[in-house]
């Protein structure tokens, strides 16, 4: 049982919307608290969306996702769990990254997560756009000293080239970047659920010439959520594995406040499903990224982004 201090108040002692909010109502520990020693898991938000390529918002994201978290309980009854009594959480807050320039933006967020990871936290980033992802993997690679696998659940595979001509990073090729600066093992990862109008086939030719399984979404829907689920374990096996999880690899119809929302998608129960088919893996890290508050005026995409950060934190949890 984790130190009474890391438990989340409950609603029946304080209102679910009152207090200040912070992810999942966990205590708010800064810098400097002496008690991050503590942390087993610690969430922080990247609020930046400097490299999102249409609609942007997800800036906002880290902000939408504490206010929607105030709604989770402390257990999960399907699996049984209760995560904040097994594992000491904390809400590490948000990085300052500038919004105008790109460099020192990803430098600030890096030097965070190298932090986060110096003290032995387990990180999970709230974003952001997807970009926000490759400073947490250039910070477990530079920590551990090799790379390691991924599941990515997107609708995107974010392995294209630099975009309008030149180097530029962008949300859509995080991990195009990670595999060139080899900070995960391209033979370890899958990526889940791609889809949409594409500008051509350059993703998909570099992730299957450096080995990346793709799972494109008219495979998940043929052979089921259980079989992709499967397929994905036996890709990452039981090695360190990261886990990022963008909001648009729901169907808009559940997750409409993204940047970049893709049609035929699966809904909000298969993505629950997915997430808790990861139970039992070598989980360094997660993310949940893309969540854009201005597009989502009703809240559901928030909603839905804090209940994934539930499921993949009770997905950390040791069997
Ligand atoms: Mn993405
Ligand atoms: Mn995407």
């Amino acid at each position: 049982m984790s130190n009474p201090f890391f438990q989340p108040p409950s609603g029946t002692d304080l209102p679910r919307y009152a207090g200040v909010p912070t992810f999942m109502r966990l205590p708010y520990l800064g810098p400097d608290d002496p008690r991050r020693a503590e942390v087993d898991v610690g969430f922080f938000g990247l609020p930046w969306d400097g490299a999102t390529s249409n609609r942007p918002g997800a800036r906002h994201g880290p902000r939408g996702l504490r206010d929607a978290s105030t709604m989770i309980r402390e257990m999960n009854r399907a699996t049984g769990q209760t995560p904040f009594q097994a594992m000491n959480c904390a809400d590490l807050g948000d990085v300052a990254m500038s919004p105008v320039d790109q460099d020192e933006a990803l430098e600030a967020a890096q030097s965070f997560v190298a932090g986060v990871l110096a003290q032995d936290i387990t990180p999970f980033m709230a974003g952001g756009d997807h970009l926000c992802t490759l400073t947490v993997l250039r910070a477990l690679r530079a920590a551990r000293g090799e790379a390691f696998g991924l599941v990515l659940l997107d609708s995107h595979t974010d392995l294209y080239p630099a975009y309008f001509g030149g180097k530029t990073l962008t949300h859509g090729n995080p991990f195009r970047q990670a595999i060139l600066e080899d900070c995960i093992d391209p033979k370890r990862s899958v990526m889940i659920g791609m889809r949409g109008t594409s500008y051509n086939n350059s993703d998909f030719e570099f992730g299957w010439e450096h080995g990346v399984r793709i799972m494109p979404i008219e495979e998940c829907f043929q052979i089921g959520w259980p079989q992709v689920m499967a397929v994905a374990r036996e890709v990452v096996g039981d090695g360190p594995t990261y886990v990022s999880f963008d909001i648009d690899f729901l169907d808009p119809a559940f997750a409409p406040g993204t940047g970049t929302p893709e049609v035929g998608g699966p809904n909000s129960f298969e993505a629950v499903h997915c997430v808790r088919a990861l139970r039992g893996l070598d989980i360094i890290g997660a993310d949940l990224v893309e969540v854009s508050p201005p597009f989502d005026p009703s809240g559901n995409t928030a909603w839905l982004g804090a209940s994934i950060m539930f499921e993949l934190l009770c997905a950390m949890q040791s069997p």
